[in-house]
């Protein structure tokens, strides 16, 4: 449709309507001027025609034409007589030898039919409008002929055409005021509509605290209220939206499990921060993308297209994906219903249980481990035990042998038994019931251990020493700690050859307290020591266990470190040996 504007719409049809009016009055007006007029006139020519009636003679012939001498022409009219065959026989103003018959003259048909005739036409003779008035000229109950008075009408057309330009002036005037007040008027509708467009411009760019001004027209001033009223709903309501849409947001955000929602073409239309970061991509720039596009997981993929082609409204399933390290997640899937859409979409939900996956591999890889450790010596006692009892050993050295031999697994038992107990303890979550913690000075407990180590390492060819001085106070628990030193000492007695030396150092650094136990031994190979904290993990296990060795040992190590909030380390090369340091918080906040 053809958009017209405001001035368009007002000012062009009042002007119009303005000039048709203006035109219509002035042509009713001088029309009916000039029929007043020449009615005026035509009785005036009447009158004067009757007084020439009079005058003239009872017969009317070509011959009369002498009596009509009249002198001069006082009133301008010109004046014609003409007999009943249209000849005329006298005229005012030309020779009537010279004028043609003049019976087909409407003024002259109407006088000869015994009426008074009118006419106005142009006379060629005199090159004038005319206004002709006949009247029959009955003598004696004759009709002798027609008396014709004619007066030229172009006074009147000149007055006519001076009053038209004057009404036209006048016109013209009143049209530029028509004009200038429609003008003000549309201008008065349009400018607080153009505010009005304006403001609704804002409203429509999000500005909804923006308010369109009221103007002094009712109906606009109506409107505006309307719009402004709008404007504070919709503001309202869109805040409301935006609260809920943050509220979301930042559960969505906080929540631990990866959400993913598709719709039916498996366009993602939202992902959280989690998902983001359990499928390493950016979560902002996945929105809009289908499933494929932003992930490159075939197995995730495909479980979206099983959520959303499936019956049933939700389904479980694990997925492997490959990060840095394996990550297990656990998806569900449901189907997330489109008031539009015939199919629906689907929500995920993904729940890392890498970590829980692990510890139940931890768990039954413990269990085994530990049933064949302690099968192994309940084997041994129980084979010793039967060749007792089946008398098949009767010397006394050989029965003393066979005992000492079950007394030492029961003590590898007994040893495993307590080991086991320990790293239960230090791995339970309530450990407050039973680890104290007090402040204690690092060097007293050193010296405790290399007291207590110093004869067995001397026993076995090696020697021991300390370095630790000052003040290196800590926050610990002593019993745990002199445990540790104690594993890892007794290690490098056990492990390393005859000559090795033992140097136990103490030392703090800024509020990092470093306990060190180093040998100069055959040291540990880069491949196993990775692997040496895992419980049972032993790098010689026949040696290691006819030494008495658990294979419990650095994994309790680890885990004392663990409850100090500490760590322990390894450094061990072929030719230098090895050095394990455990560096744990001057002060513990379990303390
Ligand atoms: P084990 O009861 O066998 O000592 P650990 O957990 O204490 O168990 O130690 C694991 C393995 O690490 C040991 O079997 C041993 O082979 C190796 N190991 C530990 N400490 C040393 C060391 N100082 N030098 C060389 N090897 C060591």
């Amino acid at each position: 449709m053809k958009q017209k504007s405001l001035f368009n719409r007002i000012v062009i049809p009042y002007l119009v309507l303005i000039m048709l009016s203006l035109v219509i009055t002035s042509v009713i007006a001088s029309y009916a001027f000039r029929t007043f007029y020449i009615n005026q006139l035509v009785d005036d020519l009447e009158a004067q025609a009757n007084l020439i009636l009079l005058l003239l003679p009872d017969t009317l012939s070509e011959n009369s034409a002498s009596f009509f001498q009249l002198d001069g022409n006082p009133q301008s009219v010109r004046v014609s007589v003409v007999l009943p065959g249209g000849k005329v026989i006298f005229d005012s103003e030309e020779n009537p030898v010279k004028m043609d018959n003049h019976a087909d003259r409407p003024e002259i048909i109407e006088a000869l039919l015994g009426k008074r005739g009118h006419s106005t036409r142009y006379s060629h003779t005199l090159r004038h409008s005319m206004l002709y008035v006949a009247i029959p000229a009955v003598k004696n109950n004759k009709m002798a002929g027609v008396v014709r008075v004619s007066m030229t009408i172009t006074a009147i057309d000149n007055n006519l055409k001076k009053l038209n330009i004057r009404v036209a002036f006048i016109g013209a005037i009143v049209l530029i005021l028509a004009f200038l007040t429609s003008l003000v008027i549309a201008q008065k509708i349009s400018s607080p509509l153009k505010l009005m467009q304006k403001g609704a411009e804002k409203f429509a760019e999000g500005k909804l605290g923006a308010r369109v001004p009221e103007s002094d027209t009712k109906e606009l001033t109506a409107l505006a209220r309307a719009l402004n009223k709008m404007a504070a709903e919709l503001d309202d309501r869109m805040k409301t939206i935006e609260r809920h849409r943050v509220e979301n947001e930042t559960i969505l955000a906080a929540m631990v499990e990866g959400i993913i929602a598709i719709d039916p073409g498996e366009h993602i239309i939202m992902l959280n921060r989690s998902a983001g970061k359990l499928l390493n991509i950016d979560e902002k720039a996945a929105i809009g993308k289908t499933m494929q596009e932003a992930l490159r997981n075939a197995q995730l993929l495909q479980f979206a297209r099983q959520v959303l082609d499936s019956k049933e409204t939700s389904i479980e399933d694990e997925i492997t994906i490959y990060q840095e390290e394996e990550i297990i997640l656990l998806a569900n899937g449901a189907h997330l219903d489109w008031e539009t859409e015939t199919k629906p979409g689907a929500v995920i939900v993904l729940n890392d249980v890498t970590r829980v996956r692990q510890l139940e591999q931890t768990r039954r890889d413990f269990v085994i481990n530990a049933s064949h450790e302690l099968k192994t010596p309940i084997t041994a006692i129980k084979g010793f035990v039967e060749t007792l009892l089946d008398g098949t050993a009767h010397k006394p050295e050989d029965i003393e042998r066979i005992l000492g031999i079950v007394a030492r697994q029961a003590d590898y038992l007994s040893a495993i038994a307590s080991d086991l107990l320990s790293l239960a303890r230090l791995e339970s979550d309530d450990k407050t019931a039973w680890l104290a913690f007090e402040d204690k000075n690092v060097c007293d407990i050193l010296e405790e251990v290399v007291g207590i180590y110093h004869p067995v390492a001397e026993k076995a060819g090696q020697k021991i020493s300390l370095d630790c001085s000052g003040d290196i106070h800590a926050t610990l628990n002593s019993i745990l700690m002199e445990q540790a030193i104690m594993n890892l000492v007794e290690n490098v007695i056990k492990h390393c050859p005859e000559g090795t030396q033992i140097s136990i150092k103490g030392r703090i650094d800024s509020e990092t307290v470093y306990i060190s136990v180093q040998d100069n031994g055959q040291g540990i190979s880069s491949e196993n020591i990775p692997r040496i904290f895992e419980r049972f993990y032993r790098i010689d296990k026949s040696r290691s266990r006819s030494l008495g060795g658990t294979g419990l040992g650095l994994a309790i190590v680890k885990h004392i470190a663990l409850v100090h909030n500490g760590q322990i380390n390894v450094e061990s090369s072929r030719a230098k040996g090895s050095t394990f340091t455990i560096s744990f918080p001057r002060k513990t906040d379990d303390s």
